[in-house]
């Protein structure tokens, strides 16, 4: 018996939604909560007679933290899966303090207003100590530790796929395949087509300002920073092919690197097609990436948000997208005084994610771990409170979890390397 509230309604948690409804045993009451409030009751509609999980619907601002304690006292849920925006994470994080329940979400907080002069004043400390200039990263979200583990709660930070699952082949490479990790690759390939000119798989503020941003990667302890799309390789993915794929930062680097100390070098790939890179360097070119307010004939506009409404709706891709993913880590290191090589991945397609949830595989791999992490709380399988993220738990029954409902590992002992 578990009552459990969704914030968002987009392309992730319409997911997480239909997973959750398939396991009506854990998740018997769910309540869906976001700010246009027809999307939920749309989507209640579409599974209420097909679920004997229990749901209901509810209008929220989560900006407004007296709205999100009224919600939260009134439905008392176990846990609040956070799958709306990471500009809300920390909002929802003392909301979930106040009312007593374990929270979750997938993605690092990052604040709407960069120009915030509070927000700024440690980013910048932050830049020049670690190194890197992303806008978000995971010290805000670690400072709530203590609150979380004085309360008995949980915090699941980024239990998407990555962050999230990623994190958990992590610490199963490291639980069955290896002594010691040298390196991390992680790859993230979308092999899907959608027949726009351009379009973002998920939130395109989020995914724009993450892959304009300046890459790096970390090794021996340091972030080394490069230009956007600098370093560029390509890798012929399982149930994809050759692709070009770029170094970013995410998020993920800074948790495993303070997690696994051992591990001196790590870096992130996700592919890109020509077309997305023009699009985007043309739209930075001209502004449309800013964050920052713009006065249009008398009317305050964020130049990024007029563009998300001018953009297909990321939820609205699934019944025209085609191909597949493919996202996974590859590892050397050291077994038995012997070095060796490791690659576990999942390749998930879009049009048997659409068939099954109505949606295509990007928002499939991000909501599925959601729903998973969510079941580890629930049951009781992952207790250790404060805030963590994934490759801090057991990673066999979240495997196991991802094996059963959707994302199957593949596996490979002689993988080819990234130079
Ligand atoms: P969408 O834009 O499709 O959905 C966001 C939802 O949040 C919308 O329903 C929106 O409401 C709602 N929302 C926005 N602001 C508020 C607010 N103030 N109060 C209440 N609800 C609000 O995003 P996605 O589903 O694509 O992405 C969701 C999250 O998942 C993002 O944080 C993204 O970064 C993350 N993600 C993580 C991945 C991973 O692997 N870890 C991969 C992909 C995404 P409305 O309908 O009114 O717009």
């Amino acid at each position: 018996m578990s009552r459990v509230i969704i914030i968002g309604c987009g392309g992730v948690a319409k997911v997480a939604i239909h997973k959750c409804c398939q396991h009506p045993e854990v998740f018997t009451d769910l309540l869906i909560a976001s700010r246009t409030v027809s999307k939920c009751d749309e989507i209640k509609e579409k599974l209420e007679n097909k679920t004997k999980t229990k749901i209901s619907t509810a209008q929220i601002d989560a900006n407004d933290f007296d709205a999100l304690v009224k919600l939260f006292k009134e439905f008392k849920p176990e846990i609040v899966l956070n799958l709306g925006m990471p500009y809300q994470n920390l909002i929802i994080m003392d909301a979930c303090l106040e009312c007593n329940c374990h929270y979750l979400d997938t993605a690092a907080y990052e604040p709407e207003n960069v120009d915030d002069p509070v927000w700024r004043e440690r980013y910048e400390k932050r830049r020049k100590e670690k190194g890197f200039a992303a806008y978000f990263d995971y010290g805000f979200q670690w400072d709530y530790m203590e609150k979380f583990e004085k309360k008995g709660l949980i915090a699941l930070l980024g239990c998407g796929f990555d962050p999230g699952v990623t994190q958990a082949y992590v610490a199963y490479a490291k639980k069955h395949e290896f002594d010691v990790i040298d390196t991390l690759d992680i790859l993230d390939c979308n092999g899907g087509d959608h027949g726009y000119p351009f379009a973002t798989n998920f939130n395109p503020e989020i995914n724009l300002r993450e892959v304009s941003s300046p890459a790096s990667y970390y090794e021996d302890g340091i972030w080394y920073e490069i230009p956007a799309m600098s370093v560029k390789r390509q890798y012929n993915f399982d149930g994809v092919g050759m692709k070009d794929m770029y170094m970013l930062h995410h998020e993920e680097t800074e948790s495993i690197a303070k997690n696994y100390p051992e591990i001196k070098r790590i870096r992130f790939y996700m592919t890109f097609g020509q077309s997305y890179i023009n699009h985007m360097n043309c739209l930075e070119d001209v502004g449309m990436l800013s964050t920052t307010p713009i006065d249009f004939n008398g009317t305050k506009i964020i130049p990024i948000q007029f563009l998300k409404a001018l953009l297909p709706d990321p939820a609205s891709l699934g019944p025209r997208t085609v191909g597949k993913t493919n996202i996974g880590c590859i590892f050397t290191g050291k077994k038995d005084g012997k070095e060796k090589k490791y690659y576990i991945y999942n390749v998930c397609d879009h049009q048997e994610s659409y068939k099954e949830v109505e949606s295509q595989a990007v928002s499939y791999t991000t909501g599925v771990p959601a729903m998973c992490g969510a079941m580890m709380i629930l049951n009781k399988i992952w207790t250790k409170p404060g805030t963590h993220t994934c490759e801090e738990y057991d990673p066999d029954p979240f495997i196991d979890a991802l094996n059963k409902y959707g994302l199957p590992i593949r596996e490979s002992h002689d993988p080819v390397m990234v130079d």
